[in-house]
Parts: structure tokens; C-alpha cells; sequence
């Protein structure tokens, strides 16, 4: 085996430069470390407001988080991932402190670091330019926008050789975030009433899972007509575009009175407030839109204290990725959960269009083909 890999990586220099594909080496796998050969990642806006420091991840970096590839080399110490498994990446977690002991990783106590802090926890990057300079990377514990990835095996998930590989990188952040509020957070019931606020990627495939999980007033809320279509189709039983109509008014006539379950994805904290106020009597509402850090919102005290509703937030469908994304894998092949319906392909050399045409609305998922 050798010690470092050539590889060509998407780099993000500066804030919201663009993705500039270079030459650059990636060391061999150590201990419980896996290298994936990247078949395809998944864009999702994290990518974005990453690249545009709304969260301050270290610069030169090498971004992408939603990566599904080959492994091509394991680490001495990993024991069930094999050379050759078909893998998706999810988020990084470190498997022993409370949370994730108790089931719920997404809440690791070094979820910062190990997703955002730009470098290995020895504090080292794997990557280097052309130049020999170190390139931040282990973002999401990944940096899959490259032809090959470093991860570890607990985030390195294994799904059936028989399962589409190139569509399956969403599964490890974005689409298991909206299915994951809904069924793992929300736990979304059978004959109920759910609101996704938002109708991107996240929402959607919120809609997707809320049908799943048989509730039967599905309300899609959005400012882009082509989202609100497609949320018909995928099985929302109405839509409502906000900026023709007041949806807390709307929402409350369509569930008499107010509904159940509800999703915030829009990451604005004035949707935010409207879906607090659509809520019902003891209805809950999840809010994964990530705005700038530091952001407010409000809340009418009396209405959440008298109406018993509760607002929580929600990282990553609050997963188990082991057990979900192979769930989520069984859910499509049956035909249950058709989320390849918000994907659109692109080249490695299109990443820049992909990113635009997410931002202007025009493609809900972009899937990033790598090699
Ligand atoms: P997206 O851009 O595809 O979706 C956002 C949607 O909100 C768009 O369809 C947009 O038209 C809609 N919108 C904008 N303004 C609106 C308004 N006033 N009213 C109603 N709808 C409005 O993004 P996405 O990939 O679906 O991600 C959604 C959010 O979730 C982002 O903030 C992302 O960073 C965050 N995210 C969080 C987690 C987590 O673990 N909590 C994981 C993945 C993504
Ligand atoms: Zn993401």
C-alpha cells in the first residue's frame, strides 16, 4: 500500500469563491480510517453557506458532504468495512461520549470539531495542493468533492451492491435530515397533519418520509411554484406559496385549527415564527434551517405555554446512520421513498453550475458525478 494518493479536489480559497478543481495528495488510511474512492456526492446548501463562512471552516478547504463511493484502502484497526464495500459517508461522531452511546450521534459532544473544525482531531490535514500546502479537510469527516475521501469507519455506511451507488450520497446529510425529523425526531403518526416549511431538498424529502409515516394532511409551503408542483407529486396534499397568501391563515383553516407536526428548512427565522404559530394544541414543530450563528427568533410565550407545543432542533434527522440510511436505501428499492425525483447529475467540471442552479432554485438536489 502506499502513502499518499493523487487525486484532483474541488477547492474553496476564499469565501464565496467559486470551486476550483485542482491537483492534490491525500495520505493513506491509519487506525479506523477508511478511503473511499468518490463515485458521487450530493450538494447540499450546508456546502454553500460553508463556502460563504456563515460557520467559520477554515480556508483553503476542500468541501462536500454527501459522498458515496468504493472503499479502496481501511485502516489497520477497521474491522467490518472491507476493500471494494459500496459505502455511503455521513456525518463524523466519536461513538463513546453520552449521545452517542445512547443512540443519538448527531448530538456528539465533538460534533463541531469532527464536521467543521477543517482538520483531523490530531489537529493535521490529510490533503495537500500541488504545492505541498495543507488544504483544511474532514469536513463532515469527508471532504468528498475529491476523487478520493478519508473517513472513518463508523461514518462510512454500507448499502447493497445492488442499490445505485451514484444516486445514494444525499442519504448522508440531506435527505436523511428531512426523513429523519419527521420519523426519528417528530415521529410523525399515522392519520396526522404535517406542514414542511420549505420545499428544497430538506423539505421535501420531509414530505417523502411524512408519507411513509401515514399522516394524511401533508401541507408544503414554499416561494418557488416548480417546488410546490413537485411536492404535489411526491405526495403533499396541499401547497401553499407564502408570498401570495398568509400560510399561518391558510393552515389553520386546512387542519381546523392548526397542525400536528410541522418542519422548518427555510433557515429564516420569520418562517420560523410562522411555523410556530400554525401549530395546534400540543403540536411540534422541528427546526433544522441553519441561518447565520447568532441569529434570533421569536415566539408568542403564552401561545407555546398554553397551546403545549414545542419547538426542538433537530441535526441530521437525530439518526442512527447505520441503521437508517440501509433503511432509507430498502424504503426507495420498494418504490416508497422516490427521492431520486429531486436529484438532477451533474460533471465534476459542471460543480459551479451545480451550486448556481441550486441557489437560483432550479435544481433541488444536485448530484455531483466525481469519477
Ligand atoms: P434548499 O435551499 O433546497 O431549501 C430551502 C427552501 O426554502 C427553498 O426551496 C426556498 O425556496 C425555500 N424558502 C425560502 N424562503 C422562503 C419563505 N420565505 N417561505 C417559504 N419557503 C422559503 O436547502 P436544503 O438543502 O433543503 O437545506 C435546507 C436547510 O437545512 C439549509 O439551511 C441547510 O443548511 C439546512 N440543513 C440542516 C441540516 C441539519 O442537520 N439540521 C442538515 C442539512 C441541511
Ligand atoms: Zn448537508
Amino acid at each position: 500500500s502506499q502513502a499518499f494518493y493523487d487525486i484532483r479536489a474541488a477547492v474553496t480559497r476564499e469565501q464565496s469563491a467559486p470551486f476550483v478543481i485542482e491537483d492534490a495528495r491525500i495520505r493513506a488510511p491509519k487506525n479506523d480510517e477508511v478511503l473511499v474512492k468518490i463515485l458521487a456526492t450530493g450538494m447540499c446548501h450546508t456546502d454553500m453557506i460553508v463556502r460563504d463562512q456563515y460557520y467559520p471552516v477554515p480556508l483553503p478547504a476542500v468541501l462536500g458532504h454527501e459522498g458515496a463511493g468504493i472503499v479502496e484502502a481501511v485502516g489497520p484497526n477497521v474491522k467490518d468495512i472491507q476493500v471494494g464495500d459500496h459505502v455511503v459517508l455521513t456525518y463524523g461522531y466519536c461513538s463513546h461520549c453520552h449521545q452517542c452511546s445512547d443512540g443519538h450521534a448527531a448530538y456528539c459532544d465533538e460534533f463541531y470539531p469532527r464536521n467543521f473544525q477543517g482538520t483531523g482531531m490530531d489537529g493535521e490535514t490529510a490533503l495537500q495542493d500541488a504545492k505541498g500546502e495543507p488544504l483544511h479537510d474532514h469536513f463532515f469527516a469527508q471532504s468528498s468533492f475529491a476523487t478520493y475521501a478519508l473517513s472513518l469507519e463508523n461514518n462510512a455506511v454500507k448499502v447493497p451492491a445492488d442499490a445505485p451507488l451514484e444516486l445514494l450520497g444525499p442519504l448522508g446529510c440531506g435527505i436523511q435530515t428531512g426523513a429523519g425529523a419527521v420519523i426519528n425526531s417528530l415521529k410523525v403518526t399515522p392519520g396526522s397533519s404535517f406542514v414542511s416549511f420549505g420545499a428544497g431538498a430538506v423539505g421535501l424529502s420531509a414530505v417523502l418520509a411524512a408519507r411513509v409515516a401515514g399522516a394524511t394532511t401533508i401541507i408544503a409551503v414554499d416561494v418557488v411554484p416548480s417546488r410546490l408542483e413537485l411536492a404535489l407529486e411526491l405526495g403533499a396534499t396541499h401547497v401553499i406559496n407564502s408570498k401570495d397568501e398568509d400560510p399561518v391563515a391558510r393552515i389553520k383553516e386546512i387542519t381546523n385549527g392548526g397542525t400536528k407536526f410541522a418542519l422548518e428548512s427555510t433557515g429564516r427565522p420569520q418562517v420560523l415564527r410562522q411555523g410556530i404559530d400554525s401549530l395546534g394544541l400540543l403540536g411540534a414543530i422541528g427546526v433544522v434551517g441553519a441561518p447565520k450563528l447568532g441569529t434570533d427568533s421569536t415566539f408568542d410565550v403564552n401561545d407555546v405555554l398554553l397551546g403545549g407545543k414545542t419547538i426542538r432542533g433537530i441535526v441530521e434527522g437525530d439518526s442512527n446512520p447505520k441503521q437508517f440510511i440501509p433503511l432509507l436505501v430498502e424504503l426507495y428499492q420498494q418504490g416508497r421513498f422516490p427521492f431520486d425525483k429531486l436529484v438532477k447529475f451533474y460533471d465534476f467540471d459542471q460543480i459551479n453550475e451545480a451550486a448556481a442552479d441550486s441557489e437560483r432554485g432550479v435544481t433541488l438536489k444536485p448530484i455531483v458525478r466525481i469519477s
